[in-house]
């Protein structure tokens, strides 16, 4: 057997009273978990759950009037883009995506010895690179993580129509900015959408995320899954929050967008332009990646270090919350950078 390269996530660092760098809602959990929680039986818990999740499809098939055939649920979105990947990609198969985009695809890649081709999204062909490479697998991310750049709806229309592979769109961040595809993956059989109840949602720590994409598609990809990925407590509290929760989740959403649009500003105004961003976090390209992190961390706070990224260079990931915690991170960018 060969081993497999194997790269293993960043943890979230310790000792940061000020936590920026992993994307999740800072305003905290929603109102209603508390409550979801506190109601379990001992046969709730001692049983299975449901093996694929019907309550949760049901409950996301309301939220997005799309049919319970087309969705496939996970533990995190990362399960299902990892068990769509598997299920599509066999090996020496080729997987295209931008560069730089979310560092788990290439993981994901890796196990089932998917051969990785990385674009640039700038480009002005990229829809003819995409369609160039014969791909198996396209992915593509809008609004991307880690620059929050959103992807041109036509771009990504254009692909879908005229691949032939599984085009994958990642729409982790979609609450935050860009166009949802899901008319396109309602429309063409080898589109797959991929949401998290993660980010906007605010339940990174129960996992939870979902796919939608044809009937076909998805029964193949909960095949690759297996049963029982989606927990008891994480199901019952995912559809409490679609139940209960939607407008304290736009309101957090409101205020992300809000936020964003004033530390875009604050950082103009102190030499360090943010990329543009549709995203709950801002790109920040800096001159020495390493200095920069080193210094917030002495302030107390984390955010995510990237290193010469393509086109782009050194750049920190900064997640957007509360103005309390951006201010002191301001400050502290602002010391670092004189
Ligand atoms: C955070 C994130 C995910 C997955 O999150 P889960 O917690 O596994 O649902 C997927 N894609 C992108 C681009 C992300 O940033």
């Amino acid at each position: 057997m060969t081993a497999i390269a194997y790269t293993r996530y960043q943890e979230t660092p310790a000792g940061c009273a000020i936590d920026l760098s992993d994307n999740t809602n800072l305003w905290g959990v929603a109102p209603s978990v508390a409550g979801a929680f506190s109601k379990f039986s001992a046969q709730d818990l001692s049983r299975y759950p449901s093996p694929y999740s019907n309550d949760l499809k049901r409950a996301i098939s309301e939220y997005l009037s799309v049919d319970e055939s087309r969705i496939v649920t996970g533990c995190g979105s990362d399960d299902v883009l990892d068990s769509a990947i598997r299920s599509f990609g066999s090996r020496g198969d080729v997987l295209v995506q931008c560069d730089p985009t979310f560092s788990m695809i290439p993981v994901f890649a890796a196990v089932s010895g998917v051969n990785v081709t990385s674009i640039s999204p700038h480009r002005s062909d990229l829809v003819a690179r995409a369609l160039a490479e014969k791909a198996d697998v396209i992915y593509l991310c809008s609004p991307n993580n880690p620059t929050g750049a959103v992807l041109d709806t036509d771009l990504i229309t254009a692909i879908a129509r005229q691949s032939r592979a599984l085009v994958i769109i990642d729409e982790a961040y979609i609450d935050f900015g860009g166009s949802t595809s899901l008319a396109l993956a309602l429309e063409l059989d080898n589109v797959l959408i991929t949401r998290t109840f993660s980010k906007a949602f605010g339940l990174a720590g129960f996992r939870v995320g979902y796919g939608i994409g044809s009937p076909s598609a998805t029964r193949r990809i909960e095949a690759a899954r297996g049963p029982y990925k989606v927990s008891t407590v994480a199901e019952r509290v995912a559809c409490a929050v679609l139940e209960n929760d939607l407008r304290w989740v736009h309101s957090c959403v409101a205020k992300t967008i809000e936020n964003r649009a004033r530390f875009a500003n604050e950082l103009n105004d102190i030499g360090l332009p943010a990329l543009p961003s549709g995203a709950n976090f801002l790109m920040v390209p800096v001159p020495d990646g390493r200095r920069f992190e080193d210094g917030l961390r002495a302030a107390g706070i984390a955010v995510r270090r990237f290193d010469a990224l393509t086109e782009i260079g050194d750049a920190l990931r900064i997640s957007i919350g509360p103005w309390e915690m951006l201010q002191e991170c301001l400050h502290a960018l602002r010391r670092i950078s004189r």
